[in-house]
């Protein structure tokens, strides 16, 4: 699955990587993608995935692949 990426040192899915963001299980979730900008915190990689918490609601997370640095567009 190409799709996956690793985020602190771990494999994720797109899903998983939502779930991690939004802490909780969300719905459905596209595919991850790389983000034009650095971590405000430690500088790393920021990855961005789109994802369905609801039926109703579409967010784009941002989450950095080095330390827990995440927000959405909310
Ligand atoms: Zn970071």
């Amino acid at each position: 699955m190409a799709d996956n990426r690793v985020v602190e040192g771990r494999m994720v899915t797109p899903r998983k990587l939502a779930e991690l963001v939004e802490g909780e299980s969300v719905m459905d979730a596209e595919g991850i993608e790389d983000a034009d900008r650095d971590c405000p915190e430690c500088g790393g990689d920021v990855i961005s995935v789109g994802y369905m918490p609801s039926v109703t609601e579409f967010v784009t997370a941002y989450k950095c692949q080095e330390c827990a640095w995440s927000e959405t567009d909310r």
